[in-house]
């Protein structure tokens, strides 16, 4: 089934036309990987799929239903805001830099979203909040501020938040980015744990040896526009564009 799908869609910011008509689609548990150069579009293109930004033409449907379509003049119409607030609940999102929030606990890192905006109860989201920081190795850290944490574990607890929520889709930019070499490890071991549990994920990466291994599908872009997609393996193994081939030596 596809969950997400993305037609023909475009996005400038003033003259710079940052997506070129862009297509995907992602099926449930699938794990798409999008690597390319940095300026590519690729957080952009992030950005468009999770209505964190508009695009000015194109159409996007989530389960069949749409997020946004084309009128009679090539424009972008959204849906309705209830609408779109309702399909961006199905949505995760990890940032490069974590962007929790500075003031609060751990814990209510977690929790507060699934109280205040999902409308749980507190005993509840306070009891998937230590479930889940079980499961990311951070029990000991409910009550901890995030200036106290690693950047590795800080990242944890803001794979854990976006979880709180039991998102459909699981969206990463370029999640290890901001991290040290020995601190990427234990993301990268988090996602691939939730690629076993068969979460759809999209990641934004420049890890190339672990596109290969955990994304099912890789997306190449290069100047807003997709290059070569294909199968991770073959994509990264045997890449056919000369701009895949270059890119992919540069990265070693
Ligand atoms: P990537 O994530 O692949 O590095 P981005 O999507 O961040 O690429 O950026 C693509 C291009 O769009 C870049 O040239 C960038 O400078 C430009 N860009 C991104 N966001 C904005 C914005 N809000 N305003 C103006 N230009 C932007
Ligand atoms: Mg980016």
């Amino acid at each position: 089934m596809n969950l997400l799908e993305i037609k023909n869609i475009r996005k400038s910011f003033e003259e710079l036309e940052v997506l070129k008509d862009i297509s995907l689609t992602v099926k449930k548990g699938q794990v798409l990987a999008i690597i390319g150069p940095s300026g590519s579009g690729k957080s952009t293109l992030l950005r468009c799929a999770t209505l964190l930004e508009r695009v000015d033409s194109g159409s996007i449907y989530y389960k069949g239903e749409p997020m946004v379509v084309n009128n009679r003049n090539g424009q972008a119409v959204y849906s309705e805001p209830a609408q779109l607030k309702k399909i961006r609940s199905y949505f995760g999102l990890v940032f490069q830099n974590f962007n929790l929030f500075p003031h609060f606990s751990v814990l209510r890192n977690i929790t507060e979203a699934p109280i205040h905006v999902a409308g749980q109860r507190k005993e509840q989201a306070l009891e998937t909040a230590l479930d889940l920081l079980r499961q990311m190795g951070l029990e000991d850290k409910a009550e901890a501020y995030p200036y106290q944490l690693s950047g590795g574990q800080q990242q944890r607890v803001s794979i854990a938040r976006a979880l709180a929520l039991q998102p459909d889709v699981l969206f990463f930019d370029e999640p290890t980015s901001a991290l040290d070499p020995e601190l990427t490890g234990e993301i990268l071991k988090v996602i691939r744990e939730l690629a076993g549990k068969h979460m759809t994920m999209v990641i934004v990466t420049h890890e190339m040896d672990f596109a290969r291994e955990v994304a099912d599908h890789i997306i190449f872009m290069d100047g807003g526009v997709i290059v070569e997609q294909g199968k991770a393996f073959d994509l990264v193994n045997n890449p056919q564009q000369e701009r895949t081939k270059l890119f992919l030596k540069r990265l070693g």
